[in-house]
């Protein structure tokens, strides 16, 4: 008995031994028969660096073996091009020590046709969603007592609300039959800050699901569900910073694993200066450049260093591990002119080798479509850069529809915005693949940049689905959710989406308690993206507008034998529009639709409008 007291005591002592060597092993699994087979493993434990690690393994080779000035960390190489699934021993060695240890790694059977998923593209509407703010579908997650911040008040626009992945899950219906395709959630790894964690962007994990959204089987749920239903998942994702609370800044890896760290651990943070330009400006000084991309975008935002080599895999991993784990049907990347750009070009490149067909979206916070134009693959580039990203985010017309529809109408002002917006598309490489929408999470919602007024939102948003651009929508935008209180103001633009908690008295969902004004704006945006989504004029057609006249502008997409007419009135009383300036369409004597009251007629002549507002017309009965 005392014998197998003892035995049990060691075996106890021996395991211990054993969990306090390795912490962390990141990426936690890899996949047999992928493209990129050089895989880079990080191990983090206590004095793991003293140990030498081999892999006694006929498929398996064990390339390099790196340390760096911590003794925590150790960094792996093993090419992997000959493996097959299964799990593989890591053995660890220590000179006269006789806590020798292995490791299993696991290598997982990858999806069939992984390789092939597609991404987003100009037919799909995507519905941005921020989870905190959707709907709490699961109150035993609200509160995680291991994490700082631990409580949730929804009268608190900046503290946490508690929305969660299965609140998205459970909404699926709806948002397929609102008509989107995709849905993008803003980050849902763990934010362990003490403060607005909500926001997720300041993550402090990157391989964790913030348990106060759920699980990694729930977010993979979510995925399953999406597809199901033929909606694509994005992952919002980060790869120039962390939040602050991420465990590496207790014991960094190495001496220059964050930008400016001497400077962060003599007590002082470098911001950056925001200069967005000097990333294309041929007349930048090196100060300029060097603050913008590694300056800090915030104080409690570690600003990564790409040009560690280490880091640099690391990051390009994380990313594919996600694609492959989720089954993911395009990234959206934050804050896409503030990490090395170089970084950034092969960081797309890698997962664009792996997933051919896959896309990505980088936000570009510029008015100038140069600068937006600037990111996209194949665009032709002054100083040589060579962007692997498919798509960026069209500020610039977003700016130009506001504008077009709250300026009075002159020779320069008013819908002349829109079609002079347009018109730059020539300096995009694939205007199709640019993505336009009317707000985001960070900017004052369309309803509120518009003045509280319906016929403007209509406008607007029926304008930009017509374009030829992947289309998004924030979350609430249907129910015309308004920061009229305060514009801008973070907190406020992600407010509650009503029906999401038990409880509330309007619900969005099921349209109970909803006013005049939002059952028809989310009835006009429901019709306008059901069309869309079969309309293969809107997702791959001609385009071709008119320069507005008398407070008119006609926007046309055409595709065999589908043509959309998009017909924008800004006139107060009733007009009858002479359509004979827009002949070289093809309508004249067609019979078409309007796609929202279903009526439909002759279009000959002159066409009669009594109200200020939007048409959208199909030759498609
Ligand atoms: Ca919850």
């Amino acid at each position: 008995m005392k014998e197998i007291k003892l035995f049990l005591i060691l075996l106890f002592l021996g395991l211990n031994v054993y969990a306090q060597k390795i912490d962390k092993i990141e990426p936690p699994y890899w996949w047999a028969d992928m493209n990129h087979n050089q895989l880079e493993i990080m191990i983090y434990g206590k004095d793991i660096a003293k140990y030498k690690p081999t892999i006694a393994n006929e498929t398996i080779q064990l390339v390099e073996v790196k340390n760096t000035e911590n003794d925590n960390y150790l960094f792996l190489t093993v090419d992997l091009s000959k493996a097959t699934v299964g799990n593989f021993k890591i053995d660890f060695a220590r000179a006269g020590k006789k806590n020798n240890f292995s490791y299993d790694y696991e290598l997982k059977q990858r999806k069939e046709n992984s390789k092939f998923r597609k991404g987003f593209d100009s037919s799909d509407a995507i519905y941005l969603i921020t989870p905190d703010r959707f709907a709490n579908a699961d109150t035993t997650n609200d509160v995680v007592k291991r994490l700082k911040e631990i409580k949730i008040n929804r009268k608190d626009d900046y503290g946490r609300h508690g929305g969660d992945l299965k609140g998205i899950t459970n909404h699926l219906n709806y948002i397929n039959e609102m008509g989107f395709t995709a849905i993008w959630p803003t980050p849902v790894l763990t934010n362990d800050m003490k403060e607005s964690s909500y926001h997720g962007y300041a993550m402090t994990d990157l391989y964790e699901v913030d348990p106060r959204f759920g699980t990694l089987e729930d977010y993979i749920t979510l995925s399953k569900k999406a597809s199901e239903k033929g909606i694509k998942l994005i992952m919002d994702q980060v790869e120039n910073h962390i939040g602050g609370g991420h465990w590496w800044m207790k014991d960094l890896p190495s001496n220059n694993w964050v930008n400016f760290q001497k400077e962060y651990l003599g007590g002082k943070t470098v911001i950056t200066n925001h200069r967005r330009t000097t990333n294309q400006d041929s007349y930048a000084s090196e100060i300029d450049k060097k603050l913008m991309s590694e300056g800090w975008f915030v104080a409690d935002m570690p600003d990564l260093n790409q040009n560690n080599q280490l880091l640099a895999n690391y990051l390009i991993q994380n990313s594919i591990w996600w694609v492959e784990t989720l089954d993911l049907g395009g990234i959206r990347q934050d804050t896409y002119p503030y990490p090395d750009k170089e970084f950034m070009s092969k960081w797309a490149g890698a997962i664009m080798a792996e997933y051919p067909n896959f896309s990505i979206v980088g936000e570009e916070w510029s008015t100038n479509p140069l600068l937006v134009g600037y990111w996209q693959k194949n665009a032709e580039n002054k100083d040589g850069y060579h962007s692997n990203l498919i798509s960026s985010m069209d500020f610039p017309m977003q700016k130009a529809i506001v504008d077009a529809l709250n300026e009075d109408e002159t020779w320069g002002t008013g819908l002349v915005k829109m079609y002079e917006g347009l018109a730059n598309d020539f300096s995009y490489s694939d205007p199709k693949n640019i993505m336009i929408f009317p707000d985001n999470h960070d900017m004052s919602r369309i309803y509120t940049q518009l003045g509280g007024n319906l016929t403007k939102t209509k406008m607007a948003l029926g304008y930009l689905l017509s374009l030829p651009r992947i289309s998004q929508i924030y979350y609430g935008t249907e129910v015309l959710i308004s920061d009229a209180k305060k514009p801008g103001d973070h907190g406020l633009i992600r407010t509650d989406f009503p029906g999401g908690w038990e409880g509330d008295t309007i619900n969005a969902f099921t349209g109970e308690g909803l006013s005049k004004n939002q059952i028809e704006m989310q009835s006009f945006l429901k019709q306008v993206l059901n069309y869309r989504k079969n309309s293969e004029a809107i997702h791959s057609g001609k385009t071709l507008h008119f320069g507005p006249e008398k407070g008119v502008y006609v926007l046309v997409r055409i595709k065999n034998d589908e043509i959309v007419a998009v017909i924008l009135n800004k006139n107060d009383k009733e007009i009858n529009l002479d359509v004979s300036r827009f002949s070289e369409v093809g309508l004249n004597g067609r019979k078409v639709k309007n796609i929202n009251t279903s009526e439909e007629f002759i279009w000959n002549n002159s066409l009669k409008i009594n109200k200020k507002g939007i048409l959208i017309l199909t030759t498609k009965l």
